[in-house]
């Protein structure tokens, strides 16, 4: 009887996991086919300054959209272009992309800052930092575009990281660390690390609010560490007034932010009719 119970267990198991498998590989093809057909979109969301809230920057934010008006975010499909190499034809197109719409923008008085976000499977392969400049540098100067990577990613081969983050800084890329304070890197490495920018998760601004809060202690800390370091800092998902309030009180008038409160990730068109509003 156990042993009928063990082999259906593992039949159902089985089972399961080529349904699953089978998900993937469908998803996988149709991704193949929007990279192809250029289905991919990307939306920007505005980076302003915390205390004249006029826009500075932007962050490009991909999206899929599908055929019957759905958008897809990117958690629903972006680990499946990581597993993938798709990464990479993808991350060429993200970049390049944001490139020629941040020349569009510049061209029309709006010198704005681009963040991109880079994942770490983008970096693997030689020359990455010769073959980013080679996409953007048609367009747009290098000193436009911020690439974000996470603190985790800096974590993987530290030395073939820092090496690489350096070669990208002196082809003239502005570097950030997303999600800061969220990784396990230390704190040491930051002096090793040639990036200009620290982006404060969303997990502290969002505690910001609450009574005795331990989180607006860490912000500011991370404030002032960045400040020693001649390090910029961008505060992610501000979904209030308040807590932009809290922010500007410690960051001072050089700090920025991003959030809800003040905008979602909107296509390029919105973003150009907030950028005439203001
Ligand atoms: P991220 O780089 O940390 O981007 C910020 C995410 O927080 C975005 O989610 C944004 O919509 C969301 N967000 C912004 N403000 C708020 C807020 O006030 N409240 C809340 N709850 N959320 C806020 P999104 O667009 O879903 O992107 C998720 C992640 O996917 C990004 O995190 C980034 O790691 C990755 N990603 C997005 N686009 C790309 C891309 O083109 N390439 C790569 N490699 N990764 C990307
Ligand atoms: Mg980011
Ligand atoms: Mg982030
Ligand atoms: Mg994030």
């Amino acid at each position: 009887e156990a042993k009928r119970q063990g082999s259906g267990c593992r039949l159902l198991f089985s089972e399961d996991l080529s349904a699953s498998r089978q998900q993937r590989f469908a998803m996988e093809s149709r991704l193949r086919e929007a990279l192809e057909n250029q289905q991919f979109e990307l939306y920007y969301q505005p980076i302003f300054e915390l205390d004249s809230c006029n826009i500075v920057a932007v962050e490009a934010l991909i999206r899929w959209p599908q055929a019957n008006g759905e958008v897809l975010m990117p958690g629903a499909f972006m680990p499946v272009v990581e597993e993938t190499g798709l990464i990479k034809p993808l991350g060429d197109w993200v970049l390049e992309t944001a490139a020629r719409q941040l020349k569009a923008w510049h061209d029309q008085g709006y010198k704005l800052s681009m963040a991109v976000n880079v994942s770490l499977n983008q970096l693997h392969s030689g020359c990455i930092a010769e073959s980013f400049a080679a996409l953007v540098k048609p367009h747009i100067d290098p000193c436009w575009i911020h690439l974000e990577v996470t603190e985790n990613a800096l974590m993987t081969d530290p030395e073939a990281i820092e090496r690489l983050l350096e070669e990208l800084h002196t082809q003239g890329f502005q570097l950030a660390i997303d999600d800061f304070g969220t990784g396990y890197s230390s704190l040491s490495r930051l002096q090793h690390l040639s990036i200009q920018t620290l982006k404060i998760d969303r997990s502290f601004i969002n505690e910001l609010e609450k009574p005795n809060s331990k989180g607006a202690a860490l912000v500011s800390i991370i404030q002032q560490m960045a400040a020693s370091l001649n390090l910029h800092t961008v505060a992610e998902g501000i979904e209030t007034d308040k807590q932009r309030q809290i922010l500007l009180e410690t960051a001072g008038s050089n700090g920025w932010g991003q959030g809800f409160w003040f905008s979602r990730a909107i296509p390029a068109q919105a973003l150009e009719a907030r950028l005439r509003e203001q």
